[in-house]
């Protein structure tokens, strides 16, 4: 299986826009230090994970030429609002139709919410049907190809947010970007490969909505894949901290994502 990271960055990517710093500044002039917001994607069957504003950006830097499903981990701006440029991206405005349909894989609670807050999906769905919506369930799995994914809701079955288990053959990953403060129901994972997750905050001294570095490395302790990587990186942590802080934390197992990182296992 081929994972790839998309956007390593948080609810705002890097470069902020108007922002001057030193990391943002760099980042405009060297790609590499360039990281949209989150989503990933898996080669072999075509399918992306989250949908941030900046989508757009993310499949034109990574060459990436279709996508036939979309896995949604909860409802947030930096995790969807990038739906009507992905979608329309497939319509066809001279022939007045959709040229590919996407298949979107969502709870019916995070369903519920977004469209609330997001009601421009209505429309790309039901009327230009450049996409399906398809309800998953805490624990029930999902067979696209030879992979296997099973959406894990963070406090079960009326979870708002959710991480996304892929198992292909003996091999095993979780992804799990944003918003895990909560998480309860990891204690099912057992032998994992890698473990894609949200990088802890580091500044926990004032931010006590977010889970906190020390806490994130609890978990993984209590978790114990054979590596885990750090995505969701924020512009204004590194604003804070300097890119070093990543070099300084950085261990035998422990790597932090970048923009089109690939993962084969
Ligand atoms: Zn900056
Ligand atoms: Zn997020």
């Amino acid at each position: 299986m081929k994972f790839r990271i998309l956007g390593s960055g948080g609810a705002i990517p890097t470069p902020r826009p108007l922002c001057q710093c030193e990391i943002c500044t760099l980042a405009r002039k060297n790609d590499k230090y360039k990281r949209n917001s989150s989503s990933a994607y898996i080669e072999e069957i075509n399918t992306l994970i989250d949908c941030p504003e900046d989508i757009a950006d993310s499949l034109n830097r990574q060459g990436i030429q279709k996508i036939d499903h979309l896995f949604i981990t909860h409802w947030h701006p930096d995790h969807t609002f990038g739906l009507r440029v992905l979608l329309e991206a497939n319509y066809d405005f001279i022939e007045n139709k959709a040229k590919n349909q996407i298949k979107i894989y969502i709870a019916r609670k995070v369903y519920t919410t977004l469209k609330e807050k997001y009601p421009a999906l209505i429309y790309l769905t039901d009327v230009l049907k450049l996409a399906k919506i398809q309800f998953i369930e805490h624990k029930k799995e999902i067979v696209l190809g030879d992979i296997k994914i099973t959406p894990i809701g963070y406090q079960g079955k009326e979870s708002e947010v959710y991480s996304f288990l892929f198992k292909k053959d003996n091999k095993k990953l979780v992804y799990a970007p944003c918003d895990t403060l909560h998480w309860k129901t990891y204690d099912i994972f057992c032998n994992l490969d890698i473990l894609v997750h949200e990088c802890g905050i580091f500044s926990y001294d004032k931010l006590k909505s977010e889970l906190s570095f020390p806490e994130l490395l609890k978990r993984i302790k209590i978790i114990n894949p054979q590596k885990t990587i750090l995505t969701h990186i924020e512009e204004i942590e590194l604003n804070r901290w300097g890119l070093k802080k990543l070099d300084e934390l950085k261990q035998k197992n422990l790597e932090f994502a970048y923009d089109g990182l690939v993962i084969d296992l």
